[in-house]
């Protein structure tokens, strides 16, 4: 029986109708454009790249590189479906050294707009330029222009109105596309970006090929001035980059971002190992800042695994996950870093000033060490094994990482105003008393410290909880007659769910009928008096963090929470041996700096800042 053909129902589309499809998946919104058109841009070896917007993108993109252009045919040619200069072979697949690899961008964009392409090689005298309208070429002419290519996407989705719709306010897609730029500057500080929307600048980096110029554009340098550089390699996987220290901290990602040979990607096993490597340092729902760069051989990682390339996968995510773990752990050692009191280069003080609410005037200059002066000032401080403190100017000394609010002055960058003179070692330390019953006033060789004795004596009980749930084995002072304890239902429930880890803070504490707990022991060198009413504040505040968090309670808060009660408090008077035991311990810290809440501990004054402030330098 032969076949009726009428019924076939299948049927190879068109190329515009593949196109529209590719658009679907490539171009979601003006971002994607930016995002697609300034790869090809960094592709074509450009180190100029300025991207005009017009309403947050919606009515005209416009990309302008000064890279190596197209001929004419290549201009005709790529915008073909599948149409690209950067791979040839399958092999090629396997070991991507550009951006892009596709051949979808141009044809897709130009399938949902109307679009503009201008583009002159070295080699001719002529620039060509190419109009395609909703993926017809209506136009093709040979025009003046300088080298370089300059493609301009004018009402993206004019003609898919489903799309169209779903364009939110000008703002938010100029905030997608300035995060792309950002991402872009970072990570490819020789290239000079700009972005300017309606006719004003949002960013623009310096393209100086420090990488921490461009940070502080994009990042600002409140936050830059806070991030230690991170640079590591293992095997054949380098990773390179800053992250911030524990008291610069986000309750958002978007601050943290990692590239891949260049790629900005979103990967959750980067996000995982930094988390780790901050683990006890910060805030619950608090998020470091990072920029963290992995180089690696292209064979070891497939950038074909996503639709819009944001995402990769590595040959081993086990392997990348221990090198940024590494890293960044290498870091916030080398780099813990404590506030000092007051600003370095501020006028002197105004005994005259009729506001003497803000001892420190806001006239501040900031400095921002170049990556090559971060560097080895943090070689430097490896050396002598010192804790460093940098300067940290603001209005309240004793809050650190809060900016003034007020313009800072730019500062020339140089070597010579990051001087290490500025640092103080937590060396020769010795306690001299006790201020308003709140911080401990201490001289070290290099100057003057104050520590907050509650944050101080919170992160020394912390490490001891973790150092002993690790050797199981909790010092516990035993009780004459055992107490029992009852808690509401819901207290109970927590505490029966975490009570290994109550047990191992050096709680001995059992289970005794409904919602009661018998108490045998408590912590050494926790008061007894105070032992129960110590564990009563731990589980209240166990309860209230899992409601507001709704979360299961982990390990790490049961030590957290418990190294906050159990310390001594604001307010507490303490005698002259009980806070050099303090001070004692807290110097054999891992991080004597930051507690585990991620508040810093010590402020200091060093004696070069105290020679500069009476005029003795
Ligand atoms: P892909 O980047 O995946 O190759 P695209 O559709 O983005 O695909 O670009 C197609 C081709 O057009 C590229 O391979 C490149 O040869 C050329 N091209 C695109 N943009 C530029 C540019 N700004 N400068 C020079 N050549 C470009
Ligand atoms: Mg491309």
């Amino acid at each position: 029986m032969s076949e009726d053909v009428s019924q076939n129902r299948i049927f190879q589309l068109d190329d515009h109708i593949a196109n529209l499809i590719a658009a679907g998946e490539v171009v979601e919104r003006p971002a994607s454009v930016v995002k697609e058109l300034v790869e090809n841009s960094i592709d074509a070896a450009a180190n100029n790249i300025t991207v005009y917007l017009e309403d947050g993108g919606k009515e005209l993109i416009k990309v302008v590189d000064n890279g190596c252009g197209m001929t004419r045919d290549d201009a005709v040619t790529c915008l073909q479906r599948h149409a690209t200069s950067k791979i040839s072979s399958a092999e090629d697949l396997e070991a991507i050294a550009t951006l892009g690899f596709r051949g979808e961008a141009l044809p897709s964009i130009a399938s949902v707009s109307y679009f503009n392409l201008t583009t002159k090689t070295e080699w001719t005298n002529e620039a060509t330029e190419l109009v395609v309208e909703g993926g017809t070429i209506t136009d093709l002419r040979m025009v003046g222009a300088p080298q370089g290519t300059t493609i301009s996407v004018g009402r993206i989705f004019f003609n898919t109105p489903a799309r169209l719709k779903f364009l939110k306010s000008s703002q938010t897609e100029l905030s997608h596309i300035s995060d792309i730029i950002g991402q872009f500057a970072i990570a490819y500080p020789h290239i000079s970006f700009k972005l300017i929307h309606n006719d004003r600048d949002v960013l623009t980096s310096p393209g100086t090929s420090q990488r921490i110029n461009s940070i502080v554009q994009v990042l600002g340098k409140d936050t830059a001035k806070n991030l230690v550089p991170i640079n590591y390699t293992q095997g054949l996987v380098a990773v390179e980059g800053f992250i911030g220290n524990p008291t610069l901290t986000r309750n958002h990602r978007r601050d943290q971002v990692f590239f891949v040979n260049g790629r900005p990607i979103r990967s959750r096993t980067i996000t995982h190992a930094l988390d780790m490597a901050y683990r006890g340092l910060l805030q619950p729902a608090r998020f470091p800042v990072a920029v963290i760069l992995i180089n690696i051989e292209p064979e070891l990682v497939d950038v074909n695994v996503h639709p819009t390339k944001a995402e990769v996968k590595f040959s081993s995510e086990n392997e990348i996950h221990s090198v940024v773990h590494r890293a960044a752990n290498q870091a916030l050692m080398a780099g813990a870093a404590a506030p000092t009191i007051g600003a370095v280069d501020q006028p002197p003080v105004q005994i005259l000033s009729n506001q003497p609410s803000n001892p420190y005037p806001t006239q501040q200059k900031l400095e921002i060490p170049d990556e090559e002066s971060l560097k080895q000032f943090s070689d430097a401080l490896a050396q002598r094994r010192a804790q460093v403190i940098s300067s940290e100017p603001g209005p309240d000394p004793f809050v650190w990482g809060q900016g003034t609010g007020v313009p800072m002055e730019e500062s020339p960058v140089t070597e010579a105003n990051f001087d290490t003179a500025r640092t103080v070692a937590l060396t020769g330390v010795r306690v001299i008393g006790q201020a308003k019953n709140m911080y401990i006033v201490a001289v070290c060789d290099d100057g003057i410290l104050i520590l907050d004795q509650h944050v101080a004596h919170e992160r020394v009980i912390y490490d001891s909880l973790i150092k002993r749930s690790t050797d199981q084995s909790a010092d516990i002072q035993g009780m004459l007659l055992p107490a029992t304890i009852s808690f509401s239902a819901r207290e109970s429930a927590i505490l029966s769910q975490r009570l290994d880890d109550v047990r191992k803070i050096g709680y001995d504490l059992e289970e005794f009928g409904q919602n009661t707990y018998l108490l045998r022991g408590s912590p050494a060198g926790l008061k007894p008096e105070v032992a129960e009413s110590v564990l009563k504040e731990i589980v209240t505040e166990l309860l209230e963090t899992s409601i507001a968090r709704h979360l299961v309670v982990r390990r790490d808060q049961v030590l957290i929470t418990a190294s906050c009660k159990m310390a001594v408090k604001a307010g507490e008077p303490m005698a002259m041996p009980e806070m050099s035991k303090l001070v004692e311990d807290l110097l054999k810290c891992e991080n004597p700096f930051v507690c585990p809440h991620g508040r810093p501990i010590v402020v200091s004054l060093s004696n070069w800042e105290l020679a500069r402030k009476f005029h003795r330098a």
